[in-house]
C-alpha cells in the first residue's frame, strides 16, 4: 500500500507556501488519523466519498474537498466513491448532476462504477425509519412547523416535548406509512428521533428525520412524497457503501452526534466516522452555491460558467487549468481552523503553470498603427518566434512582418516621463524578433489624438541586434496589420470590490458587485498562427498575459478570454512579508 510519508509532516498546514514549494502532500490531521487508524488495523482499507448535492455547479472550494477525497484514495490505494445527496427534489436538476460528473472528471479523478446517489436508498432508508418507529425511537409529530420550532427552545431555553412525543409506536407506525402513501399534505406531519429536549446541542432535541413534500424527484418521479433529511441519509449512505473515513466541512460538526446517535440505533452494514476540516473561504468571491444561483438568475453574471465566478466551470473557461487548481488545493493544505485564503495565490498557481506550458504569441489589445517609411511596400519577410522559452522543444514559429504595423498604443508615449523607455520621438526601440525601428513622425486628427506614427527600420539588425553593438532600452510586441486577425478580447477584473462581499453585517452582499469586473475589446489584432486554435487553448500573449480561446469563438472571429495577467501579486506579498 502507497502511505504518504510521515517524515513530510507540516505543522503549518492551512497556511498557503509560496513559490515553489513542496508539491507532495503533507500530513495533515486527517491523513494522520488514517495513519493511525491503518497502524492500529482499525481498518484494512481506506474508503471516502464525495457528497455534493445536486443544486448548482461546483466551485473552487468543492475542488478542495475533491482533491482531499479522492487525493487520499489514490494515495492510500482505497477508493471514493461519488454520490450524488439529492434528498430535495425541489432544488435538485439533472443539469446539475451532469456538470458535477464533467467537473469532477475534468479534475482527473475517477469513481469508476462507483457512482451513486442518496435516492438510491430511499426503499432502505424507509425501512431504517420504520425500525426506529418499532423500537420507540422515532416517532410522528403532528405540531405544525412553527409550533415545532417554538418547542425547540434557544441556546440558552431547553426544548420542550410534542405532545405527541409518546403516542404509541404502533400509531407513529401507522401514520407514517399513510405518510408514505399520501394520505396527508405537505407540512401535517414529520417523523423526528426521540432523543433529547434538553440537550444542550439544539440539533438533538429531537431533529426531524422525514417530512411530507409532494414533488416530483429528478431520479424517482412521483414515487415518493415523504423525503429523508439530511441527517438521516447523509450517515447512513456512508454505511451502506461501506464508507470508513466520512469527511466534511466544520459546519457539521455539531451533527457529528447525531450522525452517531443513527448509526448506533441502526443495525448498519458498516460503522463510518465523520471528520471534519475547514472550508475554503477566498478573497472577493462568494463560494454558496445558493447565492452563485442567485447571480445567474438575476443575470449578474453570464451563467454558471461566467469566467468571473468561482465555479469550476467558470474557471475552466476563464482558462485555469487543473493542474493549477490542483496545486492551489495542495498548496492551502487541510486544517481545522477557519481560513481565508487570498485570491492572489490561486492566480500565483495559475500563472506558475501557464508559465510553463503557455506558447508565446504577439498579439496588440489597443492598436497604434505604424508606418515604416523605408521598408518596400510589397515584402513581407517571416521572421522566427520562439513558442516557448520554458520548454525548447516547443520549438519557433514563422510570424509575418511588413510595412504597416499595429503596435500597442500604450507603449508610444508623444512626451515620455521619466523612466518610460518604450517608443516615444526620435527614440529607437527593438520590435521583438525583428528589427530596430525609430519614430520618425507622428499623425494626428483633428481632436489632436495620435492616429498614426511614421517610423523608419534598420535593415542591418533583422533578428532584433545591431551588429554596431547598439542597444534599446525597450522590446516591444507587434502584429502586421496585413495579417493580423481581429479578436474580442475579454478582460476580467475581481467579481466584488470588498474582499469579504457576504461577511458584512450592513447592505447587501450584491452592492459589493464590482460594476467593472468585464472589460470587452471588440477589435483587437492578434498574429495569424491563432487562425487555427481551438476553444480552450491557452496562449501567454508577449507582455500582456495568459489569454485563453473561448467557446464563443468562430472562425474569423476569435474570442479570447484574459486567464490572467504577468503581474504577479502573490509574489510581491511574498516579499513584503
Ligand atoms: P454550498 O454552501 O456552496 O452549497 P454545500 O456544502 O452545501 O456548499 P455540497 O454539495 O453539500 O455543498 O458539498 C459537497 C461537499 O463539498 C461537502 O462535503 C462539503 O463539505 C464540501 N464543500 C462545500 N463547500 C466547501 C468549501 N468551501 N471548502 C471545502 N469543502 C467544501
Ligand atoms: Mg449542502
Amino acid at each position: 500500500m502507497n502511505r504518504p510519508d510521515p517524515s513530510r509532516s507540516d505543522s503549518s498546514a492551512g497556511t498557503p507556501k509560496s513559490g515553489g514549494a513542496s508539491k507532495a502532500p503533507a500530513v495533515d490531521f486527517i491523513r494522520a488519523i488514517i495513519n493511525e487508524d491503518l497502524a492500529a488495523g482499525r481498518h484494512k482499507t481506506v474508503a471516502t466519498r464525495f457528497p455534493p448535492e445536486p443544486n448548482g455547479y461546483l466551485h473552487i472550494g468543492h475542488a478542495k474537498s475533491i482533491c482531499l477525497n479522492f487525493g487520499i484514495a489514490e494515495e492510500y490505494g482505497g477508493t471514493c466513491n461519488l454520490r450524488f445527496d439529492d434528498t430535495n427534489p425541489v432544488k435538485e436538476e439533472q443539469e446539475y448532476v451532469d456538470s458535477i460528473q464533467r467537473d469532477v472528471r475534468w479534475l482527473s479523478f475517477d469513481w469508476d462504477d462507483r457512482l451513486y446517489y442518496a435516492s438510491d436508498y430511499f426503499d432502505q432508508l424507509y425501512e431504517f425509519a420504520e425500525r426506529l418507529i418499532q423500537d420507540g425511537k422515532a416517532y410522528v409529530d403532528s405540531l405544525t412547523a412553527d409550533e415545532i420550532r417554538e418547542h425547540r427552545g434557544t441556546l440558552t431555553e431547553p426544548g420542550r416535548e410534542s405532545p405527541f412525543r409518546n403516542r404509541p409506536a404502533a400509531e407513529s407506525l401507522d401514520l407514517f406509512r399513510r405518510m408514505r402513501a399520501g394520505e396527508f399534505p405537505d407540512g401535517t406531519h414529520v417523523l423526528r428521533a426521540k432523543i433529547d429536549m434538553n440537550s444542550p446541542n439544539i440539533l438533538m432535541r429531537d431533529p426531524t428525520l422525514y417530512r411530507i413534500r409532494h414533488a416530483s424527484h429528478h431520479r424517482t418521479g412521483d414515487q415518493w412524497c415523504i423525503y429523508p433529511m439530511y441527517d438521516f441519509t447523509h450517515c447512513l449512505s456512508d454505511a451502506l457503501e461501506h464508507i470508513t473515513h466520512s469527511i466534511c466541512t466544520l459546519e457539521f460538526e455539531n451533527n457529528r452526534p447525531l450522525y452517531d446517535w443513527v448509526l448506533d440505533h441502526l443495525p448498519v452494514p458498516s460503522r463510518p466516522h465523520q471528520y471534519e476540516f475547514a472550508r475554503l473561504n477566498l478573497t472577493y468571491t462568494v463560494m454558496s452555491k445558493r447565492k452563485l444561483l442567485e447571480l445567474v438568475k438575476e443575470r449578474r453574471v453570464n451563467g454558471w460558467d461566467d469566467p468571473r465566478m468561482p465555479t469550476l466551470a467558470g474557471l475552466r473557461r476563464r482558462g485555469y487549468s487543473r493542474e493549477a487548481i490542483r496545486s492551489f488545493c495542495d498548496r492551502i493544505g487541510v486544517a481545522k481552523t477557519e481560513s481565508t485564503v487570498d485570491l492572489a495565490l490561486l492566480e500565483f498557481c495559475v500563472r506558475e503553470d501557464l508559465n510553463k506550458r503557455a506558447p508565446r504569441v504577439m498579439g496588440v489589445l489597443r492598436p497604434l498603427r505604424i508606418v515604416i517609411e523605408n521598408y518596400p511596400v510589397d515584402r513581407i519577410e517571416e521572421v522566427e518566434a520562439i513558442n516557448n522559452p520554458e520548454e525548447p522543444e516547443a520549438g519557433t514559429r514563422k510570424v509575418p512582418f511588413s510595412r504597416v504595423l499595429y503596435l500597442e498604443r500604450d507603449d508610444f508615449r508623444e512626451d515620455p516621463p521619466k523612466k518610460f523607455y518604450r517608443l516615444a520621438p526620435g527614440r529607437e526601440v527593438r520590435l521583438r524578433y525583428a528589427y530596430f525601428i525609430t519614430c520618425t513622425g507622428i499623425v494626428k486628427d483633428e481632436q489632436g489624438e495620435v492616429t498614426e506614427l511614421r517610423c523608419t527600420y534598420d535593415p542591418a539588425t533583422r533578428g532584433g541586434d545591431a551588429p554596431d553593438g547598439r542597444k534599446v532600452k525597450s522590446t516591444i510586441h507587434w502584429v502586421s496589420a496585413a495579417h493580423a486577425l481581429p479578436a474580442e478580447i475579454r478582460l476580467y477584473d475581481r467579481l466584488f470590490n470588498h474582499p469579504n462581499p457576504a461577511g458584512g453585517k450592513e447592505g447587501d452582499w450584491k452592492d459589493h458587485l464590482n460594476p467593472d469586473s468585464l472589460e470587452v475589446i471588440p477589435q483587437a489584432w492578434v498574429e495569424p498562427s491563432l487562425r487555427t486554435a481551438r476553444a480552450g487553448a491557452i496562449f501567454q500573449f508577449e507582455r500582456l498575459g495568459y489569454f485563453c480561446v473561448d467557446p464563443d469563438s468562430r472562425l474569423r472571429a476569435l474570442v479570447f478570454n484574459r486567464t490572467a495577467t504577468l503581474r504577479d501579486t502573490w509574489a510581491k506579498i511574498e516579499q513584503r512579508q
